[in-house]
């Protein structure tokens, strides 16, 4: 990884509310970082899409999968251009006045070149990247894939060739003359939350749920 500030172009440049915005790279991995699933954008002949998909981010590039059979993942594997955003959602925000209500938030959008992953062992070694990012410690429990389901999916990255994160904190921001308004203001925290685990019925009762499951981080999204 560089440590290198992202350098915005007239495209990734945060105009509004910069205070908030940063392009620092350790500061926008360590959102990608926290995140598990991101809104995936690009152009077809048709128009715009946006489809939700999980992902990992592996050094300086963001790795995607799917079946062989996606119209979604044969588009990315042609080379196109992506938009990558994710969004961890912290809090609602609720002002004296419906005008200054917000939400508390880190956000990321990700600007890049999609291409496709064809070598087999490196395939292999981005899907265990993946899974390792969506659920630490399962990839050295869980059985690896065949070569028949090597290549019935696709692998795809983005190098992360422009990027921003944007913060927002803290308790709303009042006008001076509405802070009299005899009202409850103030921020209502909000996060993901991992519930009980429930075994499938394969998994024999007395099987203990695994460290990585019960100690699952909270607050990923
Ligand atoms: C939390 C989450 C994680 C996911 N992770 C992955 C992943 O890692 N890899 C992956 O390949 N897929 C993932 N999916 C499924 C993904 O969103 C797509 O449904 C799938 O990739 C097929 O996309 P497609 O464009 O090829 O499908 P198509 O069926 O060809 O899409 C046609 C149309 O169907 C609609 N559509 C497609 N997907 C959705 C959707 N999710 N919700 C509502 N409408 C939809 C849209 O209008 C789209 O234009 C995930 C979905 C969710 C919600």
């Amino acid at each position: 990884m560089t440590e290198t500030a992202f350098s915005p172009t007239e495209r990734s440049t945060i105009h509004r509310l910069p205070s908030r915005g940063s392009y620092n790279r350790k500061e926008v991995y360590d959102i990608l970082d926290q995140g598990i699933l991101a809104h995936v954008g690009f152009t077809t002949a048709r128009g715009p899409v946006v489809i939700p998909m999980g992902y990992a981010r592996r050094g300086d590039t963001i790795l995607l999968h799917g079946s062989a059979k996606s119209r979604l993942l044969n588009e990315l594997t042609k080379g196109t251009d992506v938009c990558i955003t994710l969004t961890l959602l912290d809090g609602l925000v609720l002002a004296r006045s419906t005008f200054h209500h917000s939400m508390n938030y880190r956000s990321v959008v990700v600007f890049g070149h999609s291409s496709v992953i064809e070598d087999p062992r490196e395939k292999n070694a981005a899907l265990e990247h993946l899974v390792e990012h969506l659920v630490p410690g399962r990839g050295a429990e869980a059985r690896g894939a065949s070569e028949a389901e090597l290549a019935a999916t696709l692998v795809v990255e983005v190098p992360i060739a422009e990027a921003s994160a944007k913060v927002r904190t803290g308790p709303p921001v009042d006008e001076t003359k509405d802070l009299e308004i005899d009202i409850w203001a103030g921020v209502l925290p909000l996060r993901f939350e991992t519930g009980e685990p429930i075994p499938d019925e394969h998994t024999p009762k007395d099987k203990p749920v695994p460290s990585y499951v019960r100690d699952y981080p909270q607050g990923r999204a």
